[in-house]
C-alpha cells in the first residue's frame, strides 16, 4: 500500500469510526456512509443499506462497474429495508445494480422515485435495477405529476419489480429518449408485477410509456417481456407505446381497462401476449394506430371493451398528422390472434372529420373470432377497403363484413392445463394463436418477499357494530370503527354534533321498519376524507337541525386532494328538510377528488335548498371529471331548488372511458327552479361518455340539458314523460329517444 493510499484508508477509518458507518461488510447506516461508499466503491464491491427506515433518504447511486463485477447496491435483509418519506433514487454510470429496495409511506421530491439518471448528462448504462418495491408511494395531491421509474441511457434492465397502487398523476414507469444517448436503447423490462392502478379520471394514467410523441419516429428499441400488469385501469392506455421497433411480448392482462396502444411510432411488434378481461367492464386488447405494426399470437378472452377499448382496435389516422395526433394505419397486420368471447373489434374507430385517413395496405389474417354470446363483434366506422381479410373464423351465425375472409363456423373450445381455451377442431389448425412455452404469471414475476397489497375499498368486510340512539353516539361509534365496519342503527333518534370524518370505508345501515332519523348541527354530517367510502341504508336523514346559515351539506368530499378513489352509496333513505338555509346540499364534492362511483337507490329525496349531486367542479376542461359511474335507481325528487345531477367533463381529451350515468324508475317534481341554480337544468349533463335515462317521470322541472362531446357519447333518453317540463336542450349532436312525451 503505497503512503497517500494509506493514508486515505486512515482517514476513511477514521470518519467511519467517527460516524459509525460502513462495517467490515459493507453495510452502510446512514446517507453520509452511503455516499461515502459509493465515492470509494470499485467494480466488484456491495453497498449494503442496514435494516430499518431509511427516512427522506435520497440516494445517489454513481460509478462505474464492469460486466462481471457491477458494483452492487443492495439491502441488509429484504423486506427490512424501507425508503420512506420524502426519498428517492438516482444511478448513474455503468454496470450498476440495485436489488431490494422498497419504497412506501411517502413520496418522491423530484419528478421520478427511481430515475436512472444523475443530471441531463450524466446517465446510465448496462444498469440494472431487480427486486424492488413501490408500494402507493404517492404524491397527495392527485393532479401534482411525477413517474415511479424513468429509465434513460441505453441497454439497461428493470425486472422482478413490484410497483403497486400508483394513484395521482404521472406513469408508472416511463422510457425516456429526450436525449441522443437514451435512444435505441435495447432496454429490457420484464418479469415486474404491475399491481392495481386505480382509474385516474383523466389523461396521465399509462403504467407504461416507451417514448413521447415528439420523439416517436426514433428507434427505443426497448423488449417489455413476461410482464403481469394487474387491474391496470388508470386510463384508455395500459401501455402507451410512442417510439419506434419496440417488442412487447409474454406479457399478461388481467382484468385490465384499456388497452396496449401503438400510439406513436412504427415497426413495433406485438406478439404472444395474453389478455384475460374475465368479462369485467371496459376490458381492452390491443390498439394499432402507425405504420409496419405486427400484431401476431395474441390470446384475448373475455374483454368487453368498447371503442378505444375494444380488443382488437385498427384506427383511422389524421392525413399528414402533427406528430402528437393520429399517423394513419399503413402496411400493418394483424395476424393469428385468437378473440374468444370479446365482444368488439374496432375497424377505422375514431373516423371523424379530422380523423379521415382509413387504414391501408394492411391485413387481418387467420384469426379466430369467436363469442359464444354474441354473433356481432365487428363495428366498422369507416371504408376497410385498405384492409385484407383472409382466412378469419368467426361464429357460425355472425354476418362477415367482407365477401370474402371470413368463414363461418362452430368451433369446440376446450381449456388447457394453462388455463387457455384451445379449439379442437380440424379446421382451427393454422388459425389463431399457438400457445408459447411461458409467459408472465403472478408466480414468476415481481418479488417473493413483499405481500401483494389489496387495498381498495370494500364495504361489509369488518365487525357489526350496534349503535343505539341518542345524542352522538353515531359519532362515537364512528370514531372507534376500522375499515369495512358496519355499524348497526335500530329506531330512534341520533344527534350529531359533530361533523364525521370518514377515513376508511363505513357502512351506516339499519334493520328496523321504522327507520332511524339522524340529525346534525354542524354545517355537515359526513365528511369522506382521503381513504373513506360510506353506505347509507334504510335511516331518514333530517337537515332541520342544521345550523341557520347557508352552505350546510349532508355529505362531503375533502376540501383538499383526495388520492383514494371513493364509492357513495345511499339505499332505501329519505333526505327531508334542507332548507334551513339557502344552498344546502345533499352532497358537496371538491376539485381533485374523484369516486368510482355515487349510487342512489329506492331513496327519497324532499325539500333540498340546494343540489343533490353536483358532480361538476373540474372546471379546467382537460378531460378531467368528479366521478366514473352515477347511478340514480327508483328515487324521488320533490322541492329541489338547486340541480338534482350536473355531471361535468369538459375539454376533448379522450383518454377516459367515464363518466357514465343511468337514470332509471325515478320522479322529478319541481326540481331546478330556485334561482341559485345557474345550470337552469334538473339533470345538465355535459361530455358524459354513456347516458341512459329511462322510465322516469318530470313535473315542473327545469329541463333536462345534453352537451355531447368527444369520444362518441353513447346518450339513450328512453320512455319518459316530461309534464309542464321544456323539452330537452342539446347541442345539436344526435342522440337517441325512443318513447318521450311532453305535456
Ligand atoms: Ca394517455
Amino acid at each position: 500500500m503505497g503512503k497517500s493510499l494509506s493514508l486515505q484508508f486512515g482517514l476513511f477509518i477514521l470518519i467511519c469510526s467517527l460516524f459509525s458507518c460502513t462495517d467490515s461488510k459493507g453495510v452502510v447506516k446512514d446517507v453520509e456512509a452511503f455516499n461515502l461508499a459509493v465515492q470509494n466503491a470499485q467494480p466488484g464491491d456491495k453497498i449494503i443499506l442496514a435494516n430499518g427506515i431509511w427516512k427522506d433518504a435520497e440516494l445517489i447511486f454513481t460509478g462505474k462497474g464492469t460486466a462481471e463485477q457491477p458494483i452492487i447496491l443492495t439491502v441488509e435483509e429484504k423486506g427490512e429495508v424501507t425508503l420512506e418519506g420524502q426519498s428517492n433514487l438516482r444511478i448513474a454510470g455503468e454496470y450498476l445494480h440495485v436489488e431490494g429496495l422498497v419504497f412506501k409511506n411517502g413520496y418522491t421530491p423530484t419528478k421520478e422515485v427511481i430515475s436512472f439518471r444523475k443530471s441531463k448528462e450524466e446517465l446510465c448504462n448496462n444498469c440494472r435495477v431487480t427486486e424492488c418495491v413501490v408500494d402507493n408511494y404517492n404524491n397527495p395531491e392527485r393532479f401534482e405529476s411525477d413517474y415511479w421509474v424513468s429509465i434513460y441511457g441505453k441497454k439497461n434492465r428493470f425486472d422482478h419489480n413490484y410497483l403497486t397502487g400508483k394513484r395521482n398523476h404521472g406513469v408508472t414507469l416511463a422510457v425516456r429518449l429526450n436525449t441522443e444517448e437514451s435512444r435505441e436503447n435495447h432496454h429490457r423490462i420484464d418479469h415486474n408485477y404491475f399491481g392495481h392502478h386505480p382509474i385516474l379520471g383523466a389523461n396521465g394514467g399509462e403504467t407504461l410509456r416507451v417514448g413521447t410523441s415528439h420523439y416517436s419516429l426514433t428507434n427505443s428499441n426497448t423488449v417489455v417481456e413476461y410482464n403481469y400488469f394487474d387491474r391496470c385501469n388508470g386510463e384508455h392506455e395500459i401501455i402507451s407505446s410512442k417510439s419506434c421497433q419496440n417488442i412487447y411480448r409474454y406479457n399478461t392482462f388481467h382484468e385490465c381497462q384499456g388497452t396496449l396502444t401503438m400510439r406513436h411510432g412504427n415497426e413495433t411488434l406485438v406478439e404472444s401476449n395474453y389478455f384475460f378481461g374475465n368479462r369485467k367492464a371496459n376490458t381492452g386488447g390491443i390498439r394499432i394506430i402507425n405504420e409496419t405494426q405486427t400484431v401476431k399470437n395474441n390470446y384475448c378472452e373475455g374483454l368487453t371493451g368498447y371503442r378505444f377499448r375494444g380488443a382488437l382496435v385498427i384506427m383511422n389516422g389524421v392525413p399528414n398528422s402533427p406528430a402528437n395526433r393520429y399517423f394513419q394505419v399503413t402496411n400493418s397486420e394483424a395476424s393469428n390472434n385468437t378473440f374468444v368471447n370479446c365482444d368488439h373489434i374496432q375497424l377505422c374507430a375514431g373516423s371523424d372529420e379530422e380523423r379521415s385517413a382509413v387504414p391501408i395496405n394492411s391485413k387481418v389474417e387467420n384469426n379466430i373470432f369467436y363469442n359464444d354470446q354474441k354473433d356481432e363483434l365487428f363495428t366498422v366506422y369507416d371504408d376497410i377497403s385498405g384492409i385484407s381479410f383472409n382466412g378469419n373464423l368467426i361464429n357460425e351465425n355472425a354476418k362477415p363484413i367482407t365477401a370474402s375472409g371470413f368463414q363461418n363456423t362452430s368451433l369446440n373450445f376446450k381449456r388447457n392445463d394453462d388455463g387457455l381455451l384451445i379449439p379442437q377442431d380440424e379446421m382451427a389448425k393454422e388459425k389463431g394463436m399457438v400457445p408459447t412455452e411461458g409467459r408472465a404469471t403472478p408466480d414468476n414475476t415481481g418479488v417473493t418477499w413483499y405481500p401483494r397489497i389489496e387495498d381498495e375499498v370494500f364495504f361489509e368486510t369488518g365487525k357489526t357494530i350496534a349503535v343505539k340512539a341518542g345524542i352522538n353516539t353515531l359519532y362515537e361509534a364512528i370514531q372507534k370503527s376500522t375499515a369495512g365496519d358496519v355499524l348497526e342503527l335500530e329506531s330512534g333518534n341520533y344527534v350529531v354534533e359533530k361533523s364525521i370524518d370518514l377515513k376508511h370505508p363505513l357502512s351506516i345501515v339499519s334493520k328496523a321498519s321504522e327507520k332511524p332519523t339522524i340529525q346534525f348541527q354542524r354545517t355537515s354530517l359526513f365528511n369522506i376524507e382521503n381513504g373513506g367510502s360510506l353506505t347509507l341504508k334504510n335511516m331518514v336523514i333530517d337537515g332541520s337541525e342544521a345550523p341557520d346559515a347557508h352552505g350546510n351539506t349532508v355529505i362531503r368530499t375533502s376540501r383538499y386532494s383526495m388520492i383514494r378513489n371513493y364509492k357513495l352509496f345511499i339505499e332505501d333513505c329519505e333526505f327531508k328538510d334542507l332548507d334551513v338555509n339557502h344552498t344546502f346540499d345533499v352532497l358537496r364534492v371538491y376539485k381533485n377528488t374523484f369516486a368510482d362511483s355515487i349510487v342512489l337507490r329506492n331513496s327519497t329525496f324532499t325539500k333540498v335548498d340546494g343540489n343533490v349531486l353536483a358532480l361538476n367542479k373540474e372546471t379546467d376542461d382537460i378531460g378531467i371529471y368528479n366521478a366514473e359511474n352515477v347511478v340514480i335507481e327508483n328515487c324521488h325528487f320533490k322541492d329541489i331548488s338547486g340541480i338534482v345531477l350536473n355531471l361535468h367533463r369538459g375539454g376533448r381529451d379522450e383518454s377516459t372511458f367515464g363518466p357514465m350515468l343511468v337514470v332509471d324508475k325515478s320522479t322529478f317534481d319541481n326540481v331546478g327552479k330556485g334561482k341559485r341554480n345557474k345550470a337552469d337544468a334538473s339533470i345538465s349533463l355535459h361530455g358524459v361518455q354513456v347516458a341512459h335515462i329511462k322510465n322516469s317521470q318530470f313535473n315542473s322541472c327545469e329541463p333536462l340539458k345534453l352537451h355531447l362531446v368527444v369520444g362518441e357519447p353513447i346518450t339513450k333518453i328512453q320512455d319518459c314523460n316530461f309534464a309542464r317540463t321544456p323539452a330537452i336542450q342539446d347541442n345539436g349532436e344526435p342522440y337517441e329517444t325512443e318513447n318521450l312525451s311532453f305535456n
